[in-house]
């Protein structure tokens, strides 16, 4: 396909999605297919010759549609909303249409400081104080592919700040969360090598505070180390929210890193009503949401904020001589 092509097939698939966005209601809202209705349906081997883009965009709308959930239809109610907007769609395709990467300021200078400049703005206006922003000094958000991500990535930063700053040889690290705390966290907790506690719920389905001292005191008595809180605001399976306030107290007093994990219902901080939700948030290390769910963007945009980025910038720094540039000092590389 050369530019020329390009222009027309373009506009083409613009109509296209356009219309399927008005008409979106007329579908079937999740795929009412059998296992292997696609693998019998395309050729077991690649084509030695290209297909013109008619006949794909028929296998497209033929095949490949009817095996597709249709998160924007208006009778999509299950799980979580999947943001979306046509600004968002325009904002991929010019991503797409540059194909950059931005390893490193250097690279790409305009993909980090556009990186900075947004989660900023998210940050103040999801009233996160200024220490969690670039601007602030030494906090700052990142936008990552999906929530799990971000849990891990809090997860290691948080191993990284323990793990400097203990004289035990190589202590037993635990990390705990509610027992209604998303699946990502015991796989966040699993690929991390720590031991996970999931400790009860109280009567309005937070994290129990009381259970949660009771389990870190018994630990630190077994020579175990905590080191990790993951709290969420807004569960998985019934929006439930723990207590910030009262999780970033005893975390302050035990040293122990409190990450909140708000991937669903962070998007609501952006109402100054809901602020309370994150009451506690000067002491908390990190949080995450995911403006992929509940806000205007499609996938992938899931942002960690952390009020100190160092331990996060160690784990993923690695140095290579490709990679080294002579404003290092005054920049962010995100690695
Ligand atoms: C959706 C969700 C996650 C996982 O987010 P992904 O982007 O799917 O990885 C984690 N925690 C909570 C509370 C969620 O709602």
């Amino acid at each position: 396909m050369d530019a020329a092509e390009f222009r027309v097939k373009a506009k083409e698939v613009v109509d296209f999605i356009a219309d399927y966005m008005e008409t979106i209601e007329n579908r079937r809202v999740s795929p009412d297919v059998k296992p292997g209705y696609l693998i019998n349906a395309v050729p077991k081997d690649a084509p030695k010759d290209p297909e013109n883009f008619e006949d794909l965009m028929k296998d497209f709308k033929e095949i490949i549609l009817p095996g597709i959930l249709h998160h924007q239809h208006p009778l999509f109610n299950a799980y979580f909303p999947l943001g979306h907007s046509f600004a968002s769609v325009l904002g991929t395709m010019l991503s797409d249409g540059i194909a950059g990467i931005s390893t490193s300021w250097a690279i790409s200078p305009a993909c980090t400081e556009l990186e900075m400049v947004v989660t900023d703005w998210l940050g103040k206006l999801v009233s996160l104080p200024k220490q969690f922003l670039h601007e602030g000094g030494e906090g700052g958000g990142s936008i990552q592919g999906s929530g799990s991500e971000c849990i891990f990535l809090a997860l290691s930063a948080a191993k990284r700040h323990t793990l400097q700053n203990t004289v035990d040889e190589a202590p037993r690290l635990v990390a705990y969360t509610s027992c209604l705390a998303n699946v990502c966290v015991q796989k966040a907790c699993s690929l991390g090598s720590v031991i996970l506690r999931q400790i009860e719920v109280d009567e309005n389905l937070s994290l129990s505070v009381k259970a949660l001292k009771r389990s870190i005191m018994t630990d630190k008595s077994n020579g175990l180390h905590p080191f990790f809180v993951c709290a969420t605001v807004g569960t998985t399976s019934c929006c439930s929210f723990d207590d910030i306030y009262e999780l970033s107290e005893v975390c302050d007093k035990e040293n122990v890193w409190l990450h909140v994990d708000a991937a669903y219902a962070g998007c609501a901080l952006v109402c100054p009503e809901f602020h309370y939700l994150i009451d506690g948030k000067e002491k908390i290390s990190s949080i995450s949401f995911n403006p992929h769910k509940w806000l205007l963007t499609t996938t992938e945009c899931a942002v960690l904020w952390l009020k100190n980025k160092k331990p996060l910038t160690d784990c993923l720094g690695a140095s290579a001589t490709y990679l080294q540039h002579k404003h290092q000092a005054e920049t962010t590389d995100f690695r």
